[in-house]
């Protein structure tokens, strides 16, 4: 059985193409498959739509979340209901496509792969291009993470790998980083990322934002990095700025002035606050997983029996 996990968050005007691609795309290499649509809390028709879907697609499963959990979430709801002993994450916005899936699969089953994920040589929308290329190239650099450059949600993992993916059960989740952190042979498939079909990116500035400051504070130990750095700085700063006021007293040069006084409660102060916000930062996140609250909640799942 293959499954294939697409998460959707208000995406009526595009079910329809969606359905009719990706159904084609994995006939195309086996008949036994489903297709799991999350739905991430629409407010829009994209359930009913769904719904209507699966009278004339019959593999296809719904499960509809009690809310909107993200679509990390969404794609971790899918993982764990998926069935399949190959199972793939895809976008629902028809940004990667589907028929790539045959060439995915080929590759994992028939190179030896465990995991292979689509590799992103540039986008077709230029939206936010620098920013993730930069994103990448920082995480790449502050996780020590290689390879995982360009690669995002889209790929295939067999069932050892998505066991794996299983077993991690933080609240904070950055999926293109937890597949990479669990190992396995991992292979990739390059691609052109296309501009979304219809509709405006779910994902918002600001979530992808959040996003990538998940990735960074549960990847890397960088943020502390930057205090430290900037701490040592400090000190040394504030050490030649104590010798010269001592040299200048000893041979009473001048009066020592009040702004070396103002100017350092400034700088001392302000290195403060940017390492008591690091910490804040990761006191809420060890907060966070310590209330150990589910990561998706569902109100209905529309599998093969539900009418
Ligand atoms: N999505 C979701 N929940 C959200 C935001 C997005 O399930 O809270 C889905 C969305 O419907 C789409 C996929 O996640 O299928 C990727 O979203 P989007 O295209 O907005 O992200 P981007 O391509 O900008 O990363
Ligand atoms: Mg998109």
């Amino acid at each position: 059985m293959f499954s294939l996990i697409i998460p959707v968050y208000n995406e009526e005007g595009l079910i329809d193409e969606l359905v009719s691609r990706s159904a084609k795309a994995l006939e195309s290499f086996t008949p036994n498959y489903e297709i799991l649509f999350i739905n991430d809390g629409s407010t829009d028709s994209t359930l009913r739509k769904l719904i209507e879907a699966r009278k004339q697609y019959s593999r296809i499963k719904i499960v509809d979340l009690s809310r909107n959990f993200g679509h990390q979430a969404a794609f971790t709801a899918g993982l764990e209901m998926a069935m399949g002993n190959y199972v793939a994450m895809m976008d629902g916005d028809l940004q990667d496509p589907p028929e790539l899936l045959a060439e995915m699969y080929r590759k994992i089953k028939e190179e030896g792969f465990d995991i292979v994920s689509g590799k992103r040589q540039g986008r077709k929308g230029k939206r936010l291009k620098i920013a993730t290329n930069l994103f990448h190239a920082f995480f790449k650099q502050a996780s020590g993470m290689e390879d995982m450059e360009n690669a995002g949600n889209f790929s295939i993992m067999n069932r050892a790998a998505v066991n794996a993916m299983l077993q991690m059960k933080e609240t904070i989740r950055y999926l293109p980083g937890l597949r990479m952190f669990i190992g396995f042979k991992q292979g990739y498939v390059d691609y052109i990322r296309e501009d979304r079909l219809e509709g405006e990116p779910k994902m918002s500035l600001g979530k992808l934002i959040l996003l990538g400051a998940d990735a960074i504070f549960s990847f890397s130990n960088f943020p502390i990095k930057v205090c430290l750095f900037l701490g040592t700085i400090g000190t040394i700063v504030f050490f030649f700025a104590g010798v010269y006021a001592l040299v200048d007293k000893l041979f009473g040069w001048s009066v020592l002035g009040w702004s070396s006084t103002v100017l350092s409660i400034y700088f001392l102060g302000s290195i403060q606050l940017i390492f008591l916000g690091v910490v804040g930062e990761y006191v809420y996140r060890i907060y966070k997983e310590s209330q150990n609250r589910p990561i998706y909640l569902v109100r209905k799942f529309y599998d093969a029996e539900t009418e």
